[in-house]
């Protein structure tokens, strides 16, 4: 029996423990997120699907959009800094105009497809898509997914063990009304509040880039148009309403335009 409880305050201490190491504070906004899993390892594994995409996937050799993602991208990096201190930043364009669309991955690999052009006419434009794709990489959004899944499973596999006598069926049924309330309860209000960080956060670093923040509202307002059509209720979306990200733009803008004069200021020329 002590011995049950010596392991059992040894196992909280290690699992304490780990919380603890795995406690970040995000920039900006200040939340602190629980990452349990090694950043380099992370980086890593984002590497190796980077490198399989520029396989599989057709990259451009259209010059003007590969020196304005480079252009856009350094001065974008260039402001995010120290947040993201051990980023081998690297930026490819993908030919596929159909695809509106671009990533970051940890470790500072950047894609974006050549589609994203009909929308991002000008550089500030861009610099909203690659500012928003860069701050989920700096909030460390996909190590905060990962972290979630592994809490959710131990959940459940503690859930399942505590109904050894329970019938199949009830036990079955109980583990999908786990699973739902997971997913709606818990996962997807975390998906949203990782949409609106990276607004936040990538409004301000490209304003400090010295790229004008007010070309957010229009960037999001065509791309909304764009998907239109197609939009599940919000409460069933990972991504906010456009009515309430623009909301969100505005309240931040004063800060951004703030940023935005200071960048200026500092000789930062769009
Ligand atoms: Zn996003």
């Amino acid at each position: 029996m002590k011995e049950n409880l010596e392991f059992g305050k040894l196992a909280l201490c290690c699992f304490g423990a780990t919380l603890l190491a795995g406690c970040y504070t995000v920039p900006e906004t200040g939340r602190k997120a629980l990452n349990l899993m090694p950043d380099a390892q992370i980086s890593r594994l984002a590497l190796t699907s980077f490198n399989q995409l520029k396989e599989d996937e057709k990259v451009s050799d259209d010059y003007e959009m590969n020196v304005r993602v480079n252009r856009v991208g350094k001065r974008i990096a260039e402001s995010v800094g120290d947040d993201l201190p051990e980023a081998d930043w690297e930026f490819i364009v993908f030919e596929n105009d159909e695809m509106m669309n671009a990533f970051a991955m940890p470790g500072g690999k950047v894609g974006i497809y050549s589609g994203i052009f009909k929308i991002a006419s000008t550089d500030s434009m861009l610099a909203v898509v690659m500012g928003h794709e860069i701050a989920h990489v700096v909030a460390r959004h996909s190590n905060q997914r990962m972290s979630r899944q592994i809490l959710v499973q131990l959940m459940a596999i503690g859930l399942d063990s505590s109904m050894e006598n329970s019938s199949p069926g009830s036990r079955r049924a109980v583990m999908a009304a786990f699973g739902l309330g997971a997913t709606l309860g818990y996962e997807m209000p975390y998906s949203r509040l990782s949409e609106s960080e990276a607004d936040h956060l990538g409004l301000v670093y490209l304003a400090r880039a010295g790229y004008d923040p007010v070309a957010s509202l229009e960037f999001w307002r065509l791309m909304e148009e764009e998907n239109d059509g197609e939009k599940p209720p919000e409460f069933l979306s990972t991504h906010p309403s456009g009515e309430k990200r623009r909301e969100q733009l505005l309240e931040l803008m004063p800060k951004a335009l703030e940023e935005y004069k200071k960048a200026l200021q500092d000789g930062k020329v769009q």
